[in-house]
């Protein structure tokens, strides 16, 4: 063992290297002054190469920017600043090339040094690999988005999608239809075929939806056999055929599943905003008398809006 107060400066040195995460000297005008630690390459390439350069040496120059904001927003804030970002390697010109392959996310942590550095202001920036919790966090987001079955969004996304839609209409009067459908008899397939069938009748019925619609068209399943596509910017003049072409794309690919499909339709019900609605649900309801009617109709078709 070497003696703690002969070797301190040594051991300081060791200190810094060993700090788990990439603690970066950068000055306002971007320049890298030092690197300690992140030295585990599972986690961090070198970055040693990047010493004496420039951000806008190593980065596009937009991310550059992106970078010498922050530290001038850090250098006012006098606090410690938090920013997230992402990176791959291939983003940072120098960096040697072993380490992590994947884009990765970063939590920068920035602080003010309070002594200048070659003459400059300058900010010690910690980059945290997040990339873990990021990646939960994103998963996270889409099952709380996403109906697991039929992978369209669910019926809380679908709210909050509809509500944004909504503020649109009451402020500039874009119109929106929507089509509430619902797939006919849909008791008997279970009964006949069992669950599973009944399963694989319910997500061909969502492929159809998003090889059928446009993207801003937001298809999503409110549960059991009951959906909803949101149609932006769209009238109900111009959204009638789109829903009955759509009913007869679901017949069609329920057709060529085989017996569990064979005969099985959809109905469906259209309306759109109108002046004098209080929320975005209030259309929702308007299609679903639509719908209701559809189905006393006689099934297999569209109803409202016409
Ligand atoms: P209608 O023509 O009036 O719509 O008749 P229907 O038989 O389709 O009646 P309804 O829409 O009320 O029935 C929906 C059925 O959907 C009831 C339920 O057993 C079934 N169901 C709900 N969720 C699921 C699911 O996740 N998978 C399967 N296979 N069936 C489901
Ligand atoms: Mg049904």
């Amino acid at each position: 063992m070497r003696d703690e107060t002969l070797f301190f400066g040594d051991q300081l040195a060791a200190i810094l290297r060993a700090l788990p995460d990439p603690a970066f000297v950068l000055t306002r005008s971007g320049r890298y002054i030092a690197i300690f630690g992140g030295i585990d390459t599972r986690y961090y390439h070198d970055g040693a190469g990047l010493i004496g350069k420039c951000v806008h040496d190593v980065l596009a120059p937009d991310k550059a920017d992106w970078f010498l904001q922050e530290v001038e927003h850090a250098l006012h804030s006098h606090g410690l600043h938090i920013v997230e970002y992402s990176l791959a390697a291939c983003d940072v010109q120098g960096l040697e090339s072993e380490g992590p392959g994947q884009r990765l996310w970063f939590e920068g942590r920035i602080q003010v040094l309070d002594f200048a550095v070659a003459g400059e202001d300058a900010v010690l920036w910690v980059a945290s690999n997040i990339t873990a919790r990021k990646e939960l966090e994103v998963q996270l987001r889409m099952q709380s988005e996403i109906d697991a079955l039929s992978g369209l969004l669910n019926r809380r996304k679908l709210l909050q999608v509809l509500a944004e839609h909504y503020d649109t209409f009451e402020r500039y009067g874009t119109p929106l239809t929507a089509l509430v459908f619902d797939i006919d008899h849909f008791k008997r397939v279970n009964d006949a075929h069992g669950h599973l069938a009944g399963d694989a009748v319910l997500q061909t019925t969502a492929e159809v939806c998003r090889r059928e619609l446009r993207s801003t068209d937001a298809p999503a399943r409110l549960g059991g056999d009951e959906f909803v596509v949101l149609m932006p910017h769209t009238s109900g003049e111009q959204a009638a055929p789109i829903a009955e072409r759509l009913r007869q794309r679901v017949a069609e690919a329920l057709q060529a599943l085989g017996s569990i499909g064979a005969g099985v339709t959809i109905s469906g019900g259209l309306a759109g905003f109108a002046a004098g609605d209080a929320r975005g649900e209030d259309v929702l309801k308007r299609a679903d008398d639509a719908l209701y009617q559809a189905k006393r109709a006689g099934r297999n078709r569209i109803c409202g809006m016409r």
